[in-house]
């Protein structure tokens, strides 16, 4: 749970925060919440029927008319029925319902989101439950609580559930290795995370005029414009002032909902930004994530503006991602990713980081499958930040740190500092320590890790359920090889040495887009998994389902149905787009270039050379769009496996065939004619 909002009369006013809390239920209905939301247990009956009758309340004073159970199913995205509170009492009255019932527990139908075979048709059902833990909030005068979904059959069908169960797993788990190291004070720990969101934002009248937009939410195509992002001039540039307004706007609307917008900053693409919230436990961040894309969109609307959160909206230029920052900190307030000021605090450092490394080379492929999208396939291994093979960067300092461990010798800093490694160890890593590396996927940055994978319109539910599970599964293995153990300290000492020894591969400090990293990943033995459709074999691996089962995650079924749902989407968006494009084709592209054609006077040899270059590009589309449609028509027919060979291979080679004749013919054809506005249009009007 985030740390307390004081009252603020333009913070969190449409969030029922603890502060709000007081005021509408009792002092020990609060007493009560809190204690089970800091011990994870079940709300008595009477304390949840006080907080229900409160909640509608206030909801009531600030306007609302309905309430809903708000939840995250398994699209990435959230869902909301909305329930009216007025209801008929007796002939003429009307009263406002809304009571622990309604509070606790919801049942929309479950049929019409993916499920991935885990819910059987006559079984439609699913229910959805309130999450104490995170606090309730009025959008559009309608009550939003936040809700975990399931089936009826109780599997997990949404993105909510199983990041509060890795969040267990990893308190449970860290807790347990604390005691062994002599920490008896520690109660609980809390995952931290602060998610970067990056973004575009393009003339709302432009974006009608693109169906690939509005369908695909990226250009299908689109000719470079003379001028892309090689002058490095709009990185944090002075922002114009309708962005300036759609910003302030955002942060107002944000702030109400309890999200403290932090920074916000013009990104390296043209029209690109991005806004990164002050960092709050996992749970209330994911759910923040999700609020600010879903009001990121809407604010811009308002301004004229469309804002696309696709990974890779234009072609040439950078895409967008989600750098997911992420960090343990007990609950007294210590970060477990923080060099200590004592020896015993470096040593429980160490460990984690140790332990951290370890994992991150273990599960790698599971790190890579959590940022795998269609969207993200255009984004990771091309030449932006990052590439698509895992490793770790943690700065020149705190590898040499790492060495002299493996080697089992003193190291000595560039301050002097003299560290005696297998004696006790007195690390204080310079500032530089965080020397900005900006192609790792996964950078230590002075107390956090940042995942940079994540693709800017996913949930970040995935990767931050797997982060932490990764570190729980490590932390366990270290636990229970130390239970036994006489003397403790020498042993956990072993232990960091022989983990960095044994996984010091994964690191990497150098320029990741290198071809020279590619092939030395490779004969490090680490997987370049290119593209979504290399990812989904490795996402139900063996390994990853004992990870997964063991520390209570998922059930096996529930990783087979992720995977299909998986597997579905990516061949729905590839089809859809290819659909798209040929659409476009057809009904835009051939009628341009004929009406083109017809200006032609041919009197003047230009004309003729225009008119054939321009003609036979249009004999060449014809054909390679016939190959597009047998492809998709083939998709469509095919069973599961087969169509995810043809999505991935043929029509995504096909869509790239038919894309470089289309952005010739743009450069051609007379402006007047082409139907679509063009990425000079697109960037470079505001
Ligand atoms: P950058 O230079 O990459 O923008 P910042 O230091 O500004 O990095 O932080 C980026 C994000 O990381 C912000 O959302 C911030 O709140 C979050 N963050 C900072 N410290 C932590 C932490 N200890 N744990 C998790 N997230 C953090
Ligand atoms: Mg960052």
């Amino acid at each position: 749970m985030s740390e307390r909002i004081t009252e603020n009369e333009r913070f969190g006013t449409n969030l029922f925060h603890e502060n709000v809390m007081k005021k509408y239920i009792s002092g020990e209905s609060l007493e009560v919440w809190r204690e089970c939301v800091r011990t994870r247990t079940v709300l008595p009956e009477k304390i949840a029927a006080d907080i229900a009758d409160g909640m509608k309340r206030w909801a009531l004073e600030k306007g609302a008319t309905h309430y809903t159970h708000w939840f995250q199913p398994l699209t990435g995205e959230t869902a909301e029925k909305h329930e009216g509170f007025l209801i008929p009492d007796g002939r003429d009255g009307y009263r406002m319902e809304f009571s622990r019932k309604e509070l606790l527990r919801g049942e929309p139908d479950a049929s019409s989101f993916p499920s991935g075979g885990l819910r059987s048709t006559f079984e439609a059902r699913g229910y959805s439950a309130w999450d104490p833990t995170s606090y309730a909030f009025i959008k559009d005068k309608v009550l939003c609580i936040p809700t975990v979904f399931c089936a009826y059959s109780g599997e997990v069908l949404d993105k909510k559930t199983p990041l509060l169960r890795s969040c267990e797993a990893l308190n449970r788990q860290a807790v347990r290795i604390l005691r062994l190291l002599g920490d008896e004070k520690t109660e609980g720990v809390q995952v931290n995370v602060g998610a970067e969101q990056e973004y575009f934002l393009i003339p709302k009248a432009l974006f009608q005029k693109r169906e690939d937009l509005r369908l695909c939410g990226r250009t299908l195509f689109g000719a470079d414009a003379p001028k892309k992002q090689e002058l490095e001039d709009h990185y944090y540039g002075a922002i114009k002032p309708q962005i300036t307004a759609f910003m302030q706007d955002l942060n107002e609307e944000l702030w109400k909902l309890g999200i403290c917008a932090k920074t916000e900053h013009n990104e390296v693409a043209p029209a690109q930004y991005e806004m990164a919230p002050f960092f709050t436990d996992a749970n209330t961040a994911n759910d923040q994530n999700q609020l600010t894309m879903e009001i990121m969109k809407r604010v811009a609307e308002k301004h004229d503006l469309v804002c696309l959160l696709h990974e890779k909206p234009f072609a040439g230029i950078n895409g967008s991602g989600k750098h997911v920052n992420w960090s343990v900190s007990t609950d007294k307030g210590e970060n477990l990713f923080s060099p200590g000021t004592t020896p015993a605090d470096n040593t429980r450092f160490l460990l984690f980081l140790a332990a951290f490394l370890k994992g991150v080379d273990e599960y790698a492929e599971l790190l890579r499958c959590s940022a795998a999208y269609a969207g993200n396939d255009h984004r990771l291994g091309g030449q932006e930040a990052p590439p698509a093979i895992i490793s770790v960067f943690v700065g020149t300092e705190l590898e040499r740190v790492i060495d002299s461990i493996i080697r089992e010798e003193p190291y000595v800093d560039r301050g002097d500092h003299y560290l005696t490694v297998g004696k006790d160890i007195l690390l204080q890593l310079s500032k530089d320590n965080t020397d900005r590396n900006r192609t790792s996927p996964v950078a230590f940055t002075g107390n956090k890790f940042e995942f940079r994978m994540p693709g800017s319109s996913q949930s970040i539910a995935s990767p931050v359920t797997y982060l932490n599970t990764i570190l729980a599964q490590e932390l366990k293995e270290i636990s229970d090889s130390l239970e036994g153990c006489e003397d403790r300290l020498q042993a956990v000492k072993a232990l960091i040495r022989d983990m960095f020894r044994d996984h010091k591969r994964i690191l990497f400090n150098g320029n990741g887009y290198d071809q020279a990293w590619i092939d030395e990943a490779q004969a490090r033995g680490i997987k370049n998994l290119r593209n979504t459709a290399e990812t989904i074999p490795e996402y139900n691996s063996e390994k990853n389902v004992r990870l997964l089962t063991e520390n209570g995650i998922y059930s096996r079924e529930e990783i087979e149905s992720r995977n299909e749902i998986h597997q579905e989407k990516y061949c729905g968006i590839t089809i859809i787009e290819a659909r798209t494009m040929l659409e476009m084709i057809r009904k835009g592209i051939f009628g341009a270039l004929s009406a083109y054609l017809a200006s032609l006077s041919g009197d003047f040899d230009f004309e003729k050379k225009l008119s054939k270059k321009a003609g036979s590009l249009g004999n060449a589309l014809l054909q390679e769009m016939t190959k597009l449609e047998e492809a998709v028509q083939e998709a469509e027919a095919a069973e599961p496996k087969k169509k995810l060979k043809i999505a991935s291979e043929e029509i995504v080679a096909r869509m790239a065939d038919c894309r470089k004749i289309i952005d010739q013919l743009e450069k051609i054809v007379d402006e007047r004619f082409w139907p679509y506005p063009n990425y000079t249009q697109l960037l470079f009007t505001i």
